[in-house]
């Protein structure tokens, strides 16, 4: 595949999407920044996870490592204090009112995407690449492909830029994702992702499934062992 001669920021969480992003991304940029953001997760878990896996996707490819820039963490602890919600707080996960679990914290991914485009704006970069999904979502109004693609029009206004933000998973499910990352790195991209990324809400890492770590039952595991499932079978 080509490479674009061009720089991308991946939104990196240190969990099974965005980690597949950005394998995606060093596949096809030049030049691949990351940026995380730190908000006050009950489990800093994940975000631990980050410079493993950064490392690991070096030594998988050493063209990835050449490629592979700088990691920015953007202290968001704002968000997590104005946030009541499952992932911030110690509280049972639950479904809301709205049919929303109160894992949801309201505009995240606006905010993140609106501090990414403020950090690529300042770099100079024009690719900003997001894992977000609206096939097995848990129904996340700010994952779904309309809210994106309004928000890079708001933001191309509002900052006088022609950013173009991908969304590489938008319309593929877990196992899907499972088979892209093999397309990129092949098996061993898999054993990275599964053993180096991190996706439970309850942020527990004592238990190896096939899958990877997790409690294996909070609904991120449940859809991450399910989509496991269905890739193995394939
Ligand atoms: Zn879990």
């Amino acid at each position: 595949m080509a490479v674009e001669n061009e720089t991308a920021l991946v939104l990196f969480s240190g969990g099974q999407d965005s980690a597949t992003c950005l394998a995606w991304a060093l596949d096809r940029f030049a030049r691949v920044e990351t940026i995380g953001f730190d908000y006050g997760q009950r489990h800093l878990v994940e975000l631990s996870c980050r410079e493993n896996f950064r490392a690991g996707l070096g030594r998988l490819r050493p063209g990835w490592a050449a490629r592979l820039g700088e990691d920015h963490i953007v202290d968001l602890g704002v968000l997590g204090a104005m946030s009541q919600t499952a992932l911030t707080r110690e509280v049972e996960m639950a479904m809301g009112a709205e049919g929303l679990p109160n894992t949801f914290v309201p505009g995240r991914n606006l905010i993140f995407l609106t501090f990414a485009a403020a950090l690529a704006y300042r770099r100079g970069l024009k690719h900003i690449v997001t894992g977000v999904c609206e096939t097995d979502y848990s129904g996340y109004p700010d994952c779904r492909d309309d809210t994106i693609k309004a928000l890079q029009v708001a933001i191309n206004l509002g900052m006088e830029r022609r950013f173009v933000l991908h969304t590489p998973l938008m319309w593929i499910d877990k196992a899907e994702t499972f088979a892209l990352a093999e397309r990129l790195g092949g098996p061993r991209l898999v054993d990275l992702i599964v053993e180096e990324t991190h996706t439970c809400y309850v942020g527990t890492r004592d238990t190896r499934h096939e899958w990877g770590y997790g409690c294996g039952q909070c609904p991120a595991c449940e859809l991450r062992a399910a989509g496991f499932a269905r890739f193995r079978r394939r």
